[in-house]
Order: C-alpha cells, then sequence, then structure tokens
C-alpha cells in the first residue's frame, strides 16, 4: 500500500482550492503566510483563489515558490459569454494551473465528461496545466461503481493532447469533500492504482501524471494519504484557507 521506496515518482503537489471565500485582505494575508512558509517544502505548492482574487494573489506571489491556479475556465478563447473567463486569460494573469470538473461544478453548474474534456483542451491551448478532478458519489460507491466511474471520467474528461506534463487528475470521492470523512488508505491505493492502470492504456507517459487525493485531507490524516502508493499529492478544500494547516500536510509529504 505504500509507496515503494526508491521508485521514481513525480514530485508531489498540494494545490488549495480556496473555493468562494476570501475578500482581498483575507486572501493576501493568505498567500503571504504560505509563501513564507513555503521555503524547505519539497512538494510543489499552488493556490488557486476565487477569480477576484487572482489579480493581487498573483501579485503577491511572484517570485516565490507558490504557483497561482484558477477554478474553472470557459471552453472558448473568447467572445459572448458573459459572466465566463477564458483560460487565456488566465495564462496572462500568471495563472499556471486550472482547476476543472470539482465535483461542486459537475453538480451545481451541470458540467459533464464533454464540457470537463472541452475546457481541459482550451486550458492546454492556452499553456495552462489543467488539474482534472472526478470522483464518485456515495451512492455510486455504495452502489460498487466506483471505479466504473472513475475510469469513465477519466476516458471522457481528458482530451487527446492530455499528458503527464501538462495534466494532473484530483481523484476527490464526493462523500469526502468537506465532510471530515475519507476512504480508507486501502481504498484509496486501489482507487488510484486503477485510474494509473486506465491511464497506462492510452498514454505512454502515464507514470508521469500527478494523481492527488482530494477530500477532507487535514494535517492529522496527510502523513498516510500522502504516503500512498500513486497519491502524488492532494488537493485540499478547507484546509487552505489556514496557511498553517495547509503547510502542515505539505510537510507530510514522503
Ligand atoms: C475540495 O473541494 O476540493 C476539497 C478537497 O475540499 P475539502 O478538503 O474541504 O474536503
Amino acid at each position: 500500500m505504500e509507496r515503494a521506496m526508491g521508485k521514481e515518482r513525480p514530485r508531489p503537489l498540494i494545490a488549495g482550492n480556496w473555493k468562494m471565500n476570501g475578500r482581498r485582505a483575507d486572501g493576501l494575508a493568505l498567500a503571504r503566510a504560505v509563501a513564507a512558509g513555503a521555503g524547505n517544502i519539497g512538494a510543489e505548492l499552488l493556490v488557486c483563489p476565487p477569480a477576484t482574487l487572482l489579480a493581487p494573489v498573483g501579485e503577491a506571489l511572484a517570485g516565490t515558490a507558490v504557483a497561482l491556479g484558477a477554478q474553472d475556465c470557459h471552453p472558448a478563447p473568447s467572445g459572448a459569454y458573459t459572466g465566463d473567463i477564458a483560460a487565456p486569460m488566465l495564462a496572462d494573469l500568471g495563472c499556471r494551473y486550472v482547476i476543472l470538473g470539482h465535483s461542486e461544478r459537475r453538480a451545481g453548474h451541470g458540467e459533464s465528461d464533454a464540457l470537463v474534456r472541452a475546457k481541459a483542451e482550451a486550458a492546454l491551448a492556452a499553456g495552462l496545466i489543467a488539474i482534472v478532478c472526478l470522483g464518485e458519489t456515495e451512492a455510486e460507491r455504495d452502489r460498487g461503481e466506483a471505479f466504473a466511474v472513475a475510469a469513465r471520467q477519466l476516458a471522457e474528461s481528458l482530451p487527446e493532447g492530455a499528458g503527464g506534463t501538462n495534466t494532473v487528475i484530483a481523484y476527490e470521492p464526493v462523500w469526502a469533500i468537506g465532510s471530515g470523512r475519507t476512504p480508507t488508505a486501502g481504498d484509496i491505493a486501489a482507487l488510484h492504482g486503477h485510474l494509473r492502470a486506465e491511464l497506462a492504456k492510452r498514454f505512454a507517459d502515464a507514470a508521469r501524471f500527478r494523481l492527488l487525493y482530494g477530500g477532507s485531507v487535514k494535517p492529522g490524516n496527510a502523513k498516510e494519504i500522502l504516503a500512498i502508493a500513486d497519491v502524488d499529492g492532494a488537493l485540499v478544500g478547507g484546509a487552505s484557507l489556514k496557511a498553517e494547516d495547509f503547510l502542515a500536510i505539505a510537510m507530510a509529504c514522503p
């Protein structure tokens, strides 16, 4: 179950999804505190503030070890799409990453695998790294469909140009997000192993994809989760809003 010693792994990524939280002062204070503590951390650190804070947080993070990411983008590069933000606009602001297909968007905004795939295609075309989220609901898990759902979302949400250097997968069981509940280490290992095997059917560089786990990752459970084979980092929601907790999770990376 544990990460094999000596086996070459991608550099872990610890990504903070701030969701719809923060005013300018809070966001700047949080970003500065994360950057101040990033010095001795081996994992790559990423914060994904709400769109309103991308510009000021990006300025605060310039020259630091912490990368900037967005929480969504539109599939089109520009046009008459009121309220939306295009991937090239995010790149222009200094974003390196964009989260796509988060379950809160799949459920709350009706985002299908096809739409997530179109968004990922747009993100890659803009030079961004797409973090494609997937994961089963509790009902799907109870019906024994977790592997099938994850495999379908993986197959249908990734565009042709995806690869280990421009795409990250975040496995986030919907029932674990914000709930304080997590799958067992064995369940996470099995699911991530399945995702890796599915990637290998389609991509020659399957081993280079970073597979993040997301769903109630906290300082108290990070060490166990991040030590699991095929877990190459974490997508962190609630705990990313406290710099101390976010950094403690990052420091738990093996
Ligand atoms: C998330 O929303 O991506 C997430 C993992 O949230 P939390 O860590 O709060 O469960």
